[in-house]
């Protein structure tokens, strides 16, 4: 960790470096919500899109090559509606792998990551966003798993019947015994456990019950910006510990103090959607509800340097083996200045270069980590 000397560099020179870091590096995003722009926006990932912050030939790009496609699935679906969305979502995937086998592949573990990077196409690995997509049943999360399911998020912005969410009132304690159960399940299938958007006491709960490292795929540090989205540092240490990786949020309001107050309002204002429908009326309001809240980004005042203040306080809390890239992209509405698409992940590893971070401390930050943690948790 060579975070002491900064070797010197116009911006241009470090720019150049950064982007053969890149061209080099594996590049794995834990947490994209880009399926959701195929799904509710009908548009082709394929292509070069107008709006958004992520399509297949910007990935390539930027040289962020094997992002984590999240199955997103409000918690307005309810029981066996939120299985039938994550099914939704899985067959967008499948639909995009099978008219683009040239440019993209579904991958299960860390050795297809590796290949399917190395013959130049964009590697998909599939996560659940939320738990209760698994609508309180085992079965449902082991066959997700055989459909190529490698992670999932415990909760999202709602409690569900057996985990709290750091964005809802407490209900469970933190996990409950049911909840122990799913950790225990998806470490033994060897699902890869997502504690963004726990609470603090579900957080806890989980290390104590896991035996596989965990992950963070996109929450940022409270000690920076004191949103319940973010880790503490106490938190953070428990994450190193147990060997796991945050991947910092590019989300404004994980990011800036300045845009905390904004997204309190947001928060409370998608949590407390709650349309009581099933069925094509609900995914027809899912569409619409998307649509409005992501084709539009909000002003606000983060920067690309804010993210590279997070990755930093991570690395100096913890080391560079526990922190990595969890953008959020097309899941959040607000981008930082400098940072509003994947195509300027380059500039972030700049200014990391500039802050004397070596070039394998980079490539870390960029894939090495989650790499590791696929291997401990997946297998081969
Ligand atoms: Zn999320």
């Amino acid at each position: 960790m060579a975070l002491t000397v900064a070797p010197a560099g116009n911006s241009q020179d470090l720019l150049a470096r950064a982007r053969r870091i890149h061209a080099e590096a594996v590049g794995i995003d834990s947490h994209i919500d880009t399926i959701q722009r195929a799904l509710n926006g009908g548009e082709d990932l394929s292509r070069r899109t107008a709006g958004g912050q992520v399509d297949l030939p910007r990935l390539r790009e930027a040289g962020m090559r094997a992002p984590f496609f999240a199955l997103y699935v409000p918690t307005y679906y309810k029981g066996s509606e939120a299985v039938r969305r994550t099914l939704q979502l899985r067959d967008a995937m499948q639909q995009l792998f099978d008219a683009h086998p040239d440019q993209i592949e579904l991958a299960l573990n860390a050795a297809d990551v590796e290949r399917i990077v190395k013959a130049g196409k964009i590697s998909a690995m599939l996560t659940i966003e939320s738990g209760h997509a698994i609508a309180d049943d085992l079965a449902a999360l082991r066959m997700f798993h055989r459909l190529g399911v490698r992670s999932m998020t415990l909760t999202h912005f709602r409690n569900n019947n057996w985990a709290d969410s750091s964005t809802d009132n407490p209900q469970h304690n933190g996990l409950s015994e049911f909840g122990r159960e799913v950790v225990r399940e998806m470490n033994r299938i060897g699902m890869i456990v997502d504690i963004s958007h726990v609470s603090d006491k579900t957080f806890y709960d989980t290390l104590a019950v896991t035996t596989k490292p965990v992950i963070a795929s996109h929450s940022s540090c409270r000690a920076l910006v004191d949103v319940p989205r973010n880790m503490t540092d106490d938190m953070i240490r428990a994450l190193a510990k147990n060997g796991g990786v945050i991947g910092i949020n590019f989300g404004a309001s994980f990011l800036s103090q300045k845009d905390v107050e904004a997204s309190r309002r947001v928060f409370a204002a998608r949590a407390a959607v709650e349309p009581n429908l099933n069925g094509k009326a609900l995914d027809e309001f899912a569409k619409q509800d998307y649509l409005e809240t992501y084709s539009v980004m909000k002003p606000n005042q983060a920067t690309i340097e804010d993210a590279a203040v997070h990755i930093d306080h991570v690395v100096k809390l913890v080391g560079v083996e526990h922190v990595g890239i969890g953008s959020d992209w097309d899941g959040i509405s607000t981008v930082p200045a400098g940072l509003e698409d994947v195509s300027k992940m380059p500039a972030l590893t700049a200014l990391l270069l500039q802050r004397g971070y070596s070039e394998s401390d980079v490539k870390k930050i960029l894939g090495g980590n989650f790499l590791r943690i696929m291997r401990q948790t997946i297998g081969q």
